[in-house]
């Protein structure tokens, strides 16, 4: 039985969720706090996370920011707001998907069935999406190693980081303030030039493996993509 984490500290939204998940053939567990989560997380073999972003201990963004930094696990952000910004955020921040409350416990359970049917584009051991065109990265997530036809890079933190989010999405054009908040522990630190100074490393260390190729990361006036 597929295990789901609640984590959500309001009662009747959770009862009514878990109940859900149980009538559907799901194992539910829940959490009413960040730390509480964390503990399951740590312990258990979660297949989906439904997240609230309003909990009592620790923003729902930080927490995603915190799963995604460790894991692969497919999650559902659900926010009181149906503001687009909440929207955007979680998305960006990897959830899986999002719900707006109100919203039926049915309808999460159906969502829940699509994200899990969904091939996500982070699980481990992928590249780049798009498998007909043969692709010259090889994303090595357990040893944090990139390589380049065949031969590792030698990359700096942040240069790997960026570097993978370019991987797993080719084609896909980031803003500057996008990759910062995917790559950095502390968003609001970072500037935005530093990313184009570690495109720019990035560049050079590819280009002198392959001279004889276009430089692969494009810029799009706003931001980086990898070309396809
Ligand atoms: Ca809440």
């Amino acid at each position: 039985m597929k295990k789901i984490l609640v984590v959500e500290d309001e009662p009747s939204i959770l009862d009514n969720v878990l109940y859900a998940l149980q009538t559907e053939g799901f194992e539910p567990l829940s959490a009413g706090t960040g730390q509480e989560a964390r503990e399951i997380l740590q312990n258990t073999d979660v297949s989906l996370v439904v997240l609230d972003i309003g909990l009592p201990d620790v923003s729902g963004f930080d927490l995603l920011r915190e799963i995604r930094s460790k894991s692969t696990v497919s999650v559902i952000i659900l926010t009181a707001r149906s503001t687009e910004i909440d929207k955007v955020v979680g998305l960006e921040l990897g959830a899986d998907d999002y719900m707006v409350k109100p919203f039926s416990p049915r309808e999460l359970t159906a969502r829940i069935r699509a994200v899990m049917r969904r091939p996500s584009s982070l699980k481990e051991g992928t590249s780049c999406n798009n498998a007909e065109a043969a692709c010259p990265f090889e994303l090595d997530e357990s040893r944090c190693l990139i390589r380049y036809h065949g031969v590792g890079l030698d990359l700096a933190r942040y240069e790997y980081r960026l570097l993978g989010v370019l991987i797993r999405n080719p084609g896909r054009v980031f803003s500057r303030e996008q990759l910062i908040q995917r790559i950095s522990e502390d968003p609001d630190m970072s500037l935005d030039r530093s990313i184009d100074t570690h495109i720019k490393t990035i560049r050079q260390k590819l280009k002198s493996l392959r001279c004889d190729e276009d430089p692969i990361i494009t810029h799009r006036g706003i931001g980086y993509s990898l070309k396809e």
